[in-house]
Order: structure tokens, then C-alpha cells, then sequence
């Protein structure tokens, strides 16, 4: 039987952040100086979490954060979930999004202890914006090298993140498109969403999806792609066959109706959208003796509270009640 909500979504794909830690000052994500204010959990509890919603019939499990890879002991994480596997009934594919700088050095090991994909957030190709961006000077070589790392390593294909806000980084849209063609990785630009630190999102940020297809298209015509109706990105191939785009567009295109997501905070409340002002307080459950009965049954209840969707951009728009870095993408 799987996990459905009021609307009938079934939800398969659980986001868990490790951390709300993070080495990177992303200019759309950290923007005020709250650092980390959450704290994390063991990772005994999030791999009990995880085991209870696989029960639960949860088929992907992809690993957020903060930045996940400051975690000492993820690869043992990692190898955990992978075991998941034997007792299922259903695959568990285990996938992570990272910001790069640490990639090189664990790509290899994650990959042997069981992870099927990562995602890297990257949001420039040009090394100058890309520092201007991140807010640290030295990472656009680290994050190049764990991208080749995870090619080589088998964790393909390796997908970027990235996020384009206008007057930073929408001149880097043809740039990727061929970068994603000689490195063979796909790239995927996300429309900027209110889930910043200070506030600062206003809809003239954004760069939408008919503009980024419609600068691409300068460079090369596109061919759409088919895609499943969870999958939250609208995929192209450039019409000679390399190379591959997508575009998440939650602002012009919203994609709420097929939602299938859920995400566990690294203190271990539940987030049934990302622009939830609930918290649902899993850990709290499990401090206090639950079974893991009983676990399912308070997450079958959670689940039934998830929100229709999203309502950015509206009137009686209310900003999340926690900023990105501290839900995990
Ligand atoms: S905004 Fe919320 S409901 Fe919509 S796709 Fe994202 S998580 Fe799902």
C-alpha cells in the first residue's frame, strides 16, 4: 500500500539532511549570517527514519544538507542505507546533492559503499562568478575535480544544480549548455525560489524557463525530452544528440500536483513541502519510546497534512519557516 496523501501524490522520495552546516556562502541561499542553527542527529536515527519509510514504501532516499560531505562517517551512512536494500521488497535507490568541494577525495569510496547518483550545485562555469557566487574564493577547481572524480567513479550521470538569478549568473546559460556537452554531465537550471536567508526574492529575479530555453536555443535548437510526471525537471537534448539540460521551474511551471516528496530536517522534524511553516517533530517520537509501528502510524498522519502546494508569487504567499540550508534541497 504506499504512502499517499489527501490529494492521492504517493510519496517515494525522501530527502534527509545530514547537517545544516555548510562551507559554502551561496549569495541565494545563505545571504544573512544565521550559520548553523539546527544542529544534527546520529546517524543511527536518520537510518532508522529512513528504514521505517522504506517500510513505508519510500523507493528513493537522497541525502541533502546543508553540505552533506562535512559530515565524518557519510560513506558508513551511505552503506548503511545501501542494506536497506536487502530487506526490501522494492530497489532503494540512494542518491546526494553536494556542493562539490569535498567530492574528489569520497566519490570513489561512496560510490563502492553503495550510492547510485549525486547532484553538485554549481552555478557558474566562469571561475570569477563562481567565487563571486559561492563566497569562497578556492572552490571552483575543488568542485571541477569531485565532478571528473563522480564521472570516473561511475556516479553518472552526474547532474549540476544551477540556480540562476538575474544579474549574477544568467549569462552562464550557453556557457553550461556547452560544458554539459564536453563533460558530459547534465546540467539543470533551477528558476531562484524564496527560500533565502534575508528575504530578498522578488519575482524580477527570477529567470524562467521560456527564457533560459529561448537563450539556449541561440546556441542550439533543443528537443524536449519525455519525462516521468514526478520527475520535477522538463529535460532537452540539443538536437545533434550531445549533451543534456533540464530545468526545474516550481515559479512559472509548478509541478506541485505530482509532488512525491518529503524531507527530514537534520534535528529530525518532518518537512512535507518545502514551503512548510510546520515542522513535524519525528526524533520527539522516537525519544520518547515509539515503535516502529508507531513511527509509521505518526508518518501516515504527517503525510496526510501535506500541503496542495506551493503559493509563491500570490497574495497570501507565507515565507517557509526555515531558509534552504536548513531544509536541504
Ligand atoms: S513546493 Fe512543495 S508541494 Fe510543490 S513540489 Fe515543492 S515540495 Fe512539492
Amino acid at each position: 500500500m504506499p504512502l499517499l496523501d489527501k490529494f492521492g501524490r504517493a510519496i517515494s522520495d525522501l530527502r534527509i539532511s545530514v547537517t545544516d552546516r555548510c562551507n559554502y556562502k551561496c549569495v541565494y541561499c545563505r545571504t544573512g549570517n544565521e550559520g548553523a542553527l539546527y544542529g544534527e542527529l546520529a546517524f543511527a536515527d536518520y537510518l532508522r527514519m529512513a528504514r521505517v519509510l522504506v517500510g513505508l514504501g519510500v523507493t528513493k532516499v537522497r541525502l541533502t544538507g546543508g553540505e552533506p560531505l562535512l559530515r565524518n562517517g557519510i560513506v558508513d551512512f551511505v552503506r548503511e542505507l545501501a542494506k536497506l536494500n536487502t530487506n526490501s521488497d522494492h530497489a532503494i535507490e540512494i542518491a546526494l546533492t553536494t556542493n562539490g568541494h569535498l567530492l574528489a577525495d569520497l566519490a570513489r569510496p561512496l560510490k563502492e559503499a553503495g550510492l547510485g547518483r549525486v547532484t553538485v550545485s554549481m552555478d557558474a562555469v566562469d571561475p570569477d562568478r563562481f567565487a563571486r557566487i559561492t563566497r569562497v574564493p578556492s572552490g571552483f577547481d575543488n568542485v571541477l575535480a569531485g565532478i571528473r572524480a563522480a564521472r570516473d567513479a561511475g556516479l553518472g550521470p552526474v547532474k549540476l544544480n544551477c540556480v540562476l538569478m538575474r544579474g549574477f549568473n544568467e549569462d552562464q546559460i550557453i556557457p553550461f549548455g556547452l560544458f554539459a556537452r564536453e563533460e558530459g554531465v547534465i546540467v539543470r537550471f533551477i528558476e531562484f525560489m524564496p527560500l533565502e536567508e534575508d528575504r530578498v526574492w522578488s519575482r524580477s529575479t527570477v529567470v524562467t524557463l521560456d527564457e533560459i530555453l529561448a537563450r539556449m536555443s541561440e546556441y542550439r535548437p533543443l528537443v524536449e525530452i519525455p519525462h516521468a510526471r514526478s520527475e520535477t525537471a522538463r529535460r532537452y537534448r540539443f538536437d545533434d544528440g550531445i549533451g543534456e539540460i533540464g530545468i526545474i521551474a516550481p515559479v512559472s511551471h509548478p509541478f506541485c500536483g505530482h509532488c512525491s516528496r518529503i524531507r527530514i530536517t537534520s534535528d529530525g522534524k518532518i518537512r512535507t513541502c518545502l514551503f512548510s511553516v510546520w515542522d513535524h517533530d519525528l526524533h520527539a517520537q522516537m525519544r520518547r519510546g515509539a515503535s516502529d509501528e508507531e513511527l509509521a502510524e505518526f508518518i501516515r498522519g504527517v503525510v496526510m497534512k501535506k500541503e496542495e502546494r506551493h503559493h509563491i508569487g500570490e497574495p497570501d504567499f507565507v515565507p517557509a519557516s526555515r531558509t534552504m540550508v536548513h531544509i536541504g534541497g
